[in-house]
């Protein structure tokens, strides 16, 4: 594939397949980093300023001083969007704590390496519209600090690779409930009302999920975050997805079970509608 995609590497514009990272890189060696993934539609960029807060909450809670200003920060990423052609895009933005002469776990101060490139979203496919999609159940054997939006995502591949390859993604089960999948939030809906797990450490706040709570909120459709026991995930009306590059998209199997009655359902059509307003009305 001739990949064509701009890099932005500390400071300086180039093809991604010219960008070289050094081996000594903390991201590299103790996933010591952290990321944001942000959309555009149309060439604008949708909950920018939410995904910067979120950046930062990484970073505080890492304690990486990124040294850079946030105007510095949007124009990286705008630069990065315009550069690969703008439209319906991705920018996929990274912060290591750099690449010291020593691999010592304790965190040295040097400068931190910034890297940014674009990706393609996924969104909402004619046929994932019609059809949805399957999903598989999966042990969340991750840590205690979830809602950092670490690259250090080895538990979350393990978590893909026990859903098997039939699945778009695992839904990951703690202590016998849903926390959330290995790359998106998990909402269901049971009896009329829809569920999502808490935001606390057991799971990223995705920004998607707020657009997701605010649409519901919208709509007069009762929602509630709780601790979702897995017993209800297979005994769902519905099961949704939900990522930046994805948007919201409905889990018709689960372990190979239909949902409902295996097609995308009304409560998820309703939310997918307006969702798709909200993302192109900014
Ligand atoms: N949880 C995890 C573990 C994720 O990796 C993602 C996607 N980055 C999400 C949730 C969804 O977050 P967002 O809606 O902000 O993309």
């Amino acid at each position: 594939m001739n990949d064509t995609r701009t890099a932005y590497l500390n400071g300086e514009f180039m093809p991604l397949s010219q960008a070289r990272i050094s081996p000594m890189d903390r991201g590299f060696l103790f996933g010591d980093s952290v990321y944001e993934v942000i959309p555009a539609y149309d060439g604008r960029f949708f909950r920018l300023e939410a995904h910067i807060e979120r950046l930062h909450r990484s970073l505080d809670e890492i304690r990486l001083d990124l040294g850079m200003a946030d105007s510095d920060l949007r124009s990286i990423v705008e630069n990065v969007k315009d550069r690969d052609g703008g439209g319906d895009i991705a920018i996929y933005i990274q912060v290591s704590r750099g690449a010291p002469t020593t691999r010592d776990l304790r965190a040295p101060r040097g400068r931190p390496t910034v890297f940014a490139t674009s990706l393609s979203p996924k969104g909402v496919s004619d046929e994932i519209r019609d059809h949805g999609v399957p999903a598989a159940t999966a042990r969340d054997i991750r840590w205690g600090a979830c809602h950092i939006k670490s690259t250090a995502l080895l538990a979350n591949v393990m978590a893909m690779q026990e859903a098997g390859e039939g699945a778009v993604e695992a839904i990951m089960i703690r202590d016998e409930c849903v926390t959330e999948g290995g790359s998106s939030n998990v909402f269901v809906v049971r009896d009329d009302r829809v569920l999502t797990a808490p935001r606390d450490h057991r799971i990223l706040a995705g920004i998607t999920r707020d657009v997701v709570l605010e649409v519901l909120g919208e709509l007069s459709i009762e929602s509630s975050e709780e601790q979702i026991p897995e017993s209800a995930l297979h005994s769902a009306d519905e099961i949704w997805i939900t990522s930046s590059t994805r948007e919201v998209w409905p889990v018709t199997a689960l372990d190979g079970d239909a949902v409902g009655n295996g097609i995308p359902g009304p409560v998820w059509r309703a939310v997918d509608a307006r969702y798709q307003d909200v993302k192109r009305a900014q």
